[in-house]
């Protein structure tokens, strides 16, 4: 039987959820993907059956074979978005028909057999509802983890044949400690993240691996990021280990790397190219080199820079760090212009301006 969504989900009793005054505490000042909830999705799929055996129970351990597929091969993807509670009080998730897609397309590149998007959507809306009291009241949200793994005992180098896909949550306040108004970010000339033909566009745990190396050499020198250059030429940039990056010059235009199978496609980036559009803002998705944004900061063209994403929404970037120094955007300072995008798109995910693009579900 496959089941595509119509006959909901098979609920498993709950012994223990956390008692109110722990969980408060706990949601207060929550951190970023620390503080995680009651329940979780899971959903089976096997060659025979297809996707089956709906259920949202407490979120516990997974019980898998030491020969599951996914802990030799990292056959793995997931997504990441956020359940808002708006001013007024409902509950919306931003575009999860986005991350829906994503992940079917993160599921073809990595072998994977694709969730339909209702049952994507589903499960996500199942779990904010079941766990709504620990959206954090205020700046912080619901930060929702889908995920899916290839659980097949076997050692052969070949897609699974069984899979778990797992939803779980986790209160979340700011991406960077401290809330901090600007970061740091270290380029990387050694190591890059994705080529050409590579999985660079898929969301999938392999990349981040991946990224570890370079993201340790950031934190020790000082940084919050990693900015990646191409792995043909290391001369274009690319995207942060776990974010996109937008460039704002003197004109008032933007400019971000174009989407080509290397970078991933960001919704915050697709939402936020929209938004500057809209208020008459030329975009520019091209190729831009490391040469030129040093040469852009010099003349004074390039004023501002920012990292976006669903967990860093807009994060200014004051400062990039190099093996030959660093280099200081604009003032160092977070720009106007980002700052505004950020307060219009949070204004939007919160319910405060007018969501006229139709986002929020
Ligand atoms: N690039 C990478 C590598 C990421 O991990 C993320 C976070 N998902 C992003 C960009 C931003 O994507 P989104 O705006 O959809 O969160």
């Amino acid at each position: 039987m496959t089941n595509h969504g119509s006959q909901g989900f098979r609920k498993v009793a709950h012994p223990s959820p956390m008692p109110d005054p722990e969980r408060i505490e706990l949601i207060r000042n929550p951190g970023f993907g620390r503080a995680f909830s009651d329940h979780m999705v899971t959903i089976t799929w096997t060659a025979d059956r297809g996707w089956h055996e709906m259920t949202i129970g407490p979120r516990g351990p997974l019980s898998l074979s030491p020969a599951a597929a996914v802990l030799h091969y990292a056959q793995e993807i997931f997504e990441g978005l956020k359940a808002y509670r708006t001013s007024s009080g409902e509950i919306t998730l931003f575009r999860p028909d986005m991350n829906a897609r994503r992940f079917a397309l993160s599921a073809e590149r990595l072998a994977m057999p694709a969730l339909p998007d209702n049952l994507f959507i589903e499960s996500v809306e199942a779990l904010t509802s079941i766990d709504r009291a620990w959206i954090p009241d205020g700046e912080g949200s619901l930060y929702l983890r889908p995920f899916m793994i290839a659980t097949e005992p076997f050692l052969g180098v070949r897609p699974a044949a069984e899979y778990l896909y797992v939803v779980i949550a986790s209160a979340v306040g700011p991406y960077f400690s401290g809330g901090k108004s600007t970061i740091t970010v270290w380029v990387s000339e050694d190591y890059t993240r994705a080529a050409k033909g590579g999985t660079g566009a898929a969301k999938c745990g392999g990349n981040y691996a991946a990224s570890l190396t370079a993201q340790a050499v950031a934190s020790a020198e000082g940084c919050d990021q990693v900015l990646f250059l191409d792995s043909a030429e290391h001369r274009w940039i690319e995207e942060l280990g776990g974010m996109n990056i937008f460039l704002v010059f003197e004109d008032g235009s933007l400019q971000t790397p174009p989407i080509g199978g290397t970078i991933l496609p960001g919704i915050t980036r697709d939402s936020l190219i929209r938004l500057a559009r809209e208020e008459g803002r030329v975009v520019r998705e091209e190729p831009y080199a490391f040469d030129q944004l040093k040469a852009d900061v010099a003349s004074g063209r390039l004023r501002e820079a920012f990292a976006c994403g669903t967990a860093a929404v807009i994060s200014p970037i004051g400062k990039l760090k190099t093996t030959d120094g660093p280099i200081v955007i604009g003032d160092g300072n977070a720009g106007e212009v980002s700052l505004a995008l950020k307060r219009k798109l949070v204004g939007i995910q919160r319910g405060d301006v007018p969501d006229s693009f139709g986002w929020l579900h």
